[in-house]
């Protein structure tokens, strides 16, 4: 059985565990390393089963603990090679490095880990597809756009974690400087709410049965606006037997149990 666990998603902080029979990987680590671990006690979670930790991409909402939770752990930082040299010249590089290319998968702690590339301002930005027998987890955090490749990766996933970043009028009205606004408005920013659920009627399939919606700006988004919205679309979709969450960035969710197709197939039963 997988399980998934939020830490907290937004512009102050990302980090999620999966977990499984032969350990754990946590993806991203975007609070002090106390935070890290006080947020892992919260929801139960044994930071000496974590084999391994995964890295999107290097702003600090992604990275700001990584170099102490690692090295402390004895644990590697598996990061694209561009993003493990940009740590290294800052000094934030943990002692043990796994670099991967995005489009190459790789196997640790029992997972199967595809990285992909994804539109982002950083230096070698990826969103990552885990695999565990018939469980899959889509995890795409910061994206300016839901391209061909995004969809391709992020479609028939078990459990779908989605940027749904901001609200178009909610950011032009907000009093954040114009390049700022136009760096988030752009393909290599973040995704905006209308972008996010339109996307949804693409990537979510029989198998999805979990979809929770990350990286709310606190400015430029509110979360009921955000829950309303993808409620009405879910109903649309005929889709209100799905799991749903709106992450927020002190809100800790989990450990959600997610759903093995393979496991399913062989004792008989469907997840809909
Ligand atoms: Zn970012
Ligand atoms: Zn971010």
């Amino acid at each position: 059985m997988v399980k998934l666990s939020v830490l907290g998603s937004g512009s102050r902080g990302n980090a999620l565990v999966l977990s499984c029979e032969e350990g754990a990987v946590i993806v991203d680590m975007g609070f002090s390393r106390k935070e890290l671990r006080c947020r892992m006690e919260k929801l139960g979670i044994d930071p000496s089963g974590i084999r391994a930790a995964l890295l999107t991409h290097e702003h600090d909402d992604h990275s700001k603990g990584c170099r102490v939770f690692c090295n402390e752990l004895s644990i590697p930082l598996c990061a694209a090679g561009p993003t493990a040299a940009y740590l290294k010249r800052k000094g934030k590089l943990p002692d043990r490095v796994l670099e991967f290319e995005p489009g190459q998968d790789f196997h640790i702690a029992g997972f199967e880990i595809s990285p992909f590339a994804v539109q982002h301002d950083a230096v070698c930005p990826v969103g990552f597809v885990i695999r565990r027998g018939g469980c899959t987890v889509g995890i795409a955090t910061d994206l300016g756009d839901v391209n061909a490749l995004a969809r391709q990766r992020l479609c028939d996933c078990s459990a779908l974690i989605l940027e749904s970043n901001y609200d178009a009028k909610m950011l032009r009205d907000s009093d954040r400087q114009i390049y700022l606004k136009r760096r988030i408005l752009g393909r290599h920013g973040h995704l905006d709410n209308v972008v996010a659920l339109k996307a949804l009627e693409e990537l979510l399939t029989p198998r999805t049965s979990v979809l929770m919606l990350a990286h709310l700006s606190s400015e430029c988004n509110c979360p009921e606006l955000v829950r309303n919205l993808f409620e009405t679309k879910l109903r649309e979709l005929g889709r209100t037997d799905l799991r749903f969450e709106v992450l927020s960035q002190e809100r800790p969710v989990g450990p959600v149990d997610l759903f093995d197709h393979m496991v399913a197939e062989e004792y008989g039963y469907a997840a809909n």
